[in-house]
């Protein structure tokens, strides 16, 4: 796989997306299969040679401030970063991105107090110490977060937890929770404004480990569910002011939507290689593939469903980084592009025959990723109704909605 620099960029980005494409494309996607035998003694040598060369090529978590190790490059150049990485699987923990500890560290650059940021970000930047997001619970919150039920109660100098989360992704490993919680003393009117984040080593007695829930496509996910029973922490593991839960959750939701899609744009641009290669290449009934009409019909389906997905989340990552409203626009990818890459990922699939559904390729993994994504970070309805809430309201206020800006 192969880019050009894209003129409409700045140097600097371009040369971002030049050195990324050359680690993946010629050095980590050539050695997936020797990747994926994680408990080799080789491979795992091989997976830190592979992590020095991205740290002396200057790539290493590009998510993070430089002041903390990382590339410190904003919001849409690591957008840009994030397709090409998305070409293999196992691009990101090679450049340092691993969630959700990385979504957790940028949670503490911006939240965090000096004391928190010497206590648990350093060691997760360091790789020392793991994490978890909580905030799904089975019997409330999922798609409707102001329904949480997990309290905590200010007891003397304590937040006292009691409540029950299920689906904290790396749960199983994490050393250190950020958990979701409903604060109903902090006086504010509104839900939102009730809602505290608060951090809980996962040592704390009350804090009750219960099991990791199987997802398909993410068999290392520890997807885990947690029970919290007088669980006391001090009031100092509050992550930003009480009753900012809300808000710091909607920073971390929003801009992951955006990473999230560019994420499946990059596994789209794959899948759509391999098709594109398999139909010139396979031969059957007479011919190669790409001489039949059908398969001609799901290449070209493919490049508008990834050039229609490519335009959109630019467009909402660009709007996001001149610090406008972009609520519209990152509900509209984030329904829009996990069904493209669905559609996609299905079609070069359907090219590959058999071997599309066997493990020998990344498309599978591909499959069962695409489908999660239309449930995580908020399902496809959530995200119509409020596509359709923003539209309406603003012919409700006697506007209408422009398109161009
Ligand atoms: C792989 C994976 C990783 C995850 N990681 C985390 C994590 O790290 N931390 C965390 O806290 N959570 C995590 N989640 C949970 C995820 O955020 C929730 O699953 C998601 O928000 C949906 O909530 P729910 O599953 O409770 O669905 P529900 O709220 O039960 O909704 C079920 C269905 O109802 C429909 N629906 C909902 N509201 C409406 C409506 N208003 N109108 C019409 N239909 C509607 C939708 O079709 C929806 O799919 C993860 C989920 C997955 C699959």
């Amino acid at each position: 796989m192969q880019i050009s620099p894209i003129p409409a960029l700045d140097d600097e980005t371009n040369q971002i997306r030049l050195l990324t494409a050359d680690i993946v494309a010629n050095h980590v996607i050539p050695n997936e299969h020797f990747l994926a035998r994680r408990k080799d003694p080789e491979a795992h040598k091989h997976w830190g040679r592979l992590m020095n060369l991205v740290k002396e090529r200057g790539l290493w978590a590009p998510h993070l401030p430089q002041e903390y190790g990382g590339m410190g490059i904003g919001f849409l150049k690591l957008a840009y970063m994030n397709e090409i990485l998305a070409w293999s699987p196992y691009s990101n923990p090679i450049f340092g991105i691993l969630a959700p500890n990385s979504g957790n560290q940028k949670i503490l650059v911006k939240y965090g107090t000096e004391e928190q940021k010497k206590k648990w970000l350093e060691p997760l930047i360091a790789g020392t110490m793991q994490s978890c997001f909580a905030m799904t619970e089975p019997n409330a919150a999922g798609s409707d977060p102001r329904s949480i039920q997990t309290t905590a109660v200010r007891k003397g100098d304590d937040w006292v937890i009691n409540g029950h989360k299920w689906y904290s992704s790396n749960a199983r490993r994490a050393d250190i929770a950020i958990v979701m919680c409903r604060t109903e003393d902090v006086s504010d009117a509104d839900v939102n404004g009730r809602m505290t984040q608060i951090i809980v080593p996962t040592d704390t007695p009350g804090y009750n480990y219960i099991r990791d829930i199987p997802v398909w496509g993410h068999e290392n996910g520890h997807h885990g569910e947690i029970i919290f029973d007088d669980c006391r922490v001090p009031l100092a593991n509050a992550l930003g002011r009480a009753g900012s839960g809300h808000q710091a959750a909607q920073d971390r939701l929003g801009a992951g939507r955006v990473y999230h899609c560019m994420n499946c744009i990059g596994q789209m641009w794959r899948a759509f290689d391999m098709m594109v290669k398999r139909s010139i290449e396979r031969e059957v009934h007479g011919g190669p593939l790409e001489t039949k009409q059908f398969i001609q019909g799901f290449i070209a389906d493919s490049y508008m469903d990834i050039q229609a997905s490519r335009l959109m989340t630019i467009r909402c990552a660009e709007l996001m980084e001149q610090g406008r409203d972009a609520r519209t626009d990152i509900s509209a990818i984030k329904v829009f592009v996990p069904n493209a890459m669905h559609r996609v990922v299905d079609r070069a699939i359907q090219v590959h025959g058999a071997l599309g559904v066997s493990a020998e390729t990344p498309l599978e993994g591909m499959y069962r990723g695409a489908r999660t994504l239309r449930l995580a970070d908020g399902p496809d309805e959530v995200h119509r109704i409020l596509i359709a809430k923003n539209v309406l309201k603003t012919y409700h206020n006697g506007e209408s909605w422009d398109f161009g800006l």
